[in-house]
């Protein structure tokens, strides 16, 4: 009785070395001469070679592997070999190809294209190395985010995507029409988690923020998806611990679930591995200003920090930094008062080493009810929209701090990635709404 020769995946190919499998999966590329093709595969989980060897093949089989198209879907079975040549280690040996799928004249052929051009062929691109190694570690960001927040006893709660006031003031927002009045594209779920922390203690969102960003730079996109932990009784030194441990650990997944990615990107991974020493450096807003100043950066205190102050803050100390207290002036309104300063709130962002900017930003939170119907009056804020935010100061309020990750900034900072478009699926930017 013959036996059943078992369907694989790629990545599995090191299980079954020496024996007969099939797998399906896609004609990336394909070269070869009279005798020998080799077929570039992939299969969604890895890359590999297949190799048709025409004394050993039939050649009617020869013929048709010498016909295969890019992206053409097939089963191809043989036995899998080890080969040392390649970085994947192992490749097979076809004994037969069944074409489920034709293709003919697929667009992204292996000579160089136009970034603008792989973009309108997002969908298509997707296929390609690089967006492969990038999304997949996309993906290990997510499930470690929801990993370490489970793990560290937070709830996931879901803050509405719809709202019907603004949270940090009306510019920047999508606004479309809700039966007849305005409703906002969230920018942020912080308000929300807020309530839920009085509710649940510690909980994290993580959904789309949706921001009309016109600045046209590499660090922004209109649409981009936001992890925003919040902590009751939890002032904000807590908070950057919290935040440090959630970085360094996000990195170390990475690096042992996606080192066949990083290769593909070429990461350097020691370096990488050198972001998961704690702690990271606590440099105030003061002392930032004056290290630019010495430094030759043309700043004055109160401005907010550009691309090129963030990158040589960071590289400076060669690692993630927090620059904590920044002038209340630039910060939005629901951050708490510094106790002795009145020019500066309890707030840090995160910035990356080597330019990939801001990752996190966070803040303890304005508790006190008075303080913080103040600053929306100051900010001119449209106070019967703030009434059910201030009742969470009304009905037992604590100290309590939070942070919002942007997870594509993050993808970026570890894969290495020069434009956040790489960094999601379908990126959507200022020139880009399609496909
Ligand atoms: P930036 O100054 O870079 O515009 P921000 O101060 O507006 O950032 P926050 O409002 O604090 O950012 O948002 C929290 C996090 O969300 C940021 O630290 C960043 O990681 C991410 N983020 C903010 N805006 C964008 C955007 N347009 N595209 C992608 N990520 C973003
Ligand atoms: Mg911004």
């Amino acid at each position: 009785m013959s036996q059943e020769i078992p369907t694989i995946q790629i990545i599995d190919a090191s299980k079954y070395v020496g024996q007969t499998v099939k797998i399906g999966a896609w004609l990336r590329q394909k070269r070869g001469s009279g005798k020998i093709s080799f077929l570039q595969l992939r299969d969604g989980t890895a890359f590999f070679q297949a190799v048709v060897v025409k004394a050993d093949v039939s050649e009617q089989l020869f013929e048709r592997s010498k016909g295969l198209k890019q992206e053409t879907s097939m089963y191809v079975t043989g036995e899998i070999h080890e080969d040392t040549r390649s970085s994947f280690g192992f490749e097979m040996a076809v004994s037969d190809i069944e074409i489920i799928g034709e293709s003919h004249d697929y667009p992204i052929t292996p000579k160089e294209h136009g970034t603008d051009f792989l973009f309108d062929e997002r969908h298509l691109y997707l296929r390609h190395l690089k967006p492969f190694a990038t999304l997949k570690i996309r993906n290990t960001l997510v499930a470690a985010s929801y990993e370490f927040f489970n793990q560290e006893g937070f709830t996931k709660l879901d803050a509405p995507f719809l709202t019907g006031s603004a949270a940090e003031g009306t510019t920047d927002l999508f606004e479309t029409d809700y039966f007849g009045e305005s409703a906002f594209l969230a920018q942020t779920g912080q308000l929300y988690a807020e309530a839920g922390a009085m509710a649940f203690g510690k909980v994290f969102t993580f959904g789309p923020a949706f921001r009309a960003e016109k600045s046209k730079t590499r660090r922004h996109l209109t649409e981009f998806w936001m992890i925003e932990p919040e902590m009751a009784f939890t002032h904000q030194e807590e908070s950057l611990v919290v935040q440090e441990h959630y970085i360094a650990f996000l990195i170390e997944k990475v690096l042992e679930k996606n080192d066949q990615e990083l290769d593909i990107l070429e990461r350097d991974k020691d370096l990488l591995r050198s972001y998961t020493q704690l702690p990271y450096p606590r440099v105030s807003y003061d002392d930032a200003i004056k290290l630019l100043q010495d430094n030759d950066f043309d700043v004055e205190w109160g401005v907010d920090f550009g691309s090129p102050e963030e990158t040589f803050l960071a590289n400076h100390f060669a690692k993630p930094i927090f620059i904590i207290n920044y002038p209340k002036a630039i910060k939005a309104f629901y951050m708490k008062r510094h106790p002795t300063r009145d020019d500066i709130v309890i707030s840090a962002d995160l910035l990356a080493p080597e330019g990939y900017g801001e990752i996190i930003g966070g803040s303890e939170r304005e508790d006190n009810y008075d303080l913080l119907k103040a600053r929306i009056e100051e900010q001119k804020l449209d106070m019967a929209e703030y009434e059910w935010y201030l009742d969470l100061r009304r009905y037992g309020s604590v100290p309590h701090s939070g942070f919002g990750l942007g997870l594509e900034r993050m993808v970026t900072f570890v894969t290495g990635e020069e434009h956040i478009r790489e960094a999601i699926p379908f990126p959507r930017m200022i020139n880009r709404l399609r496909p």
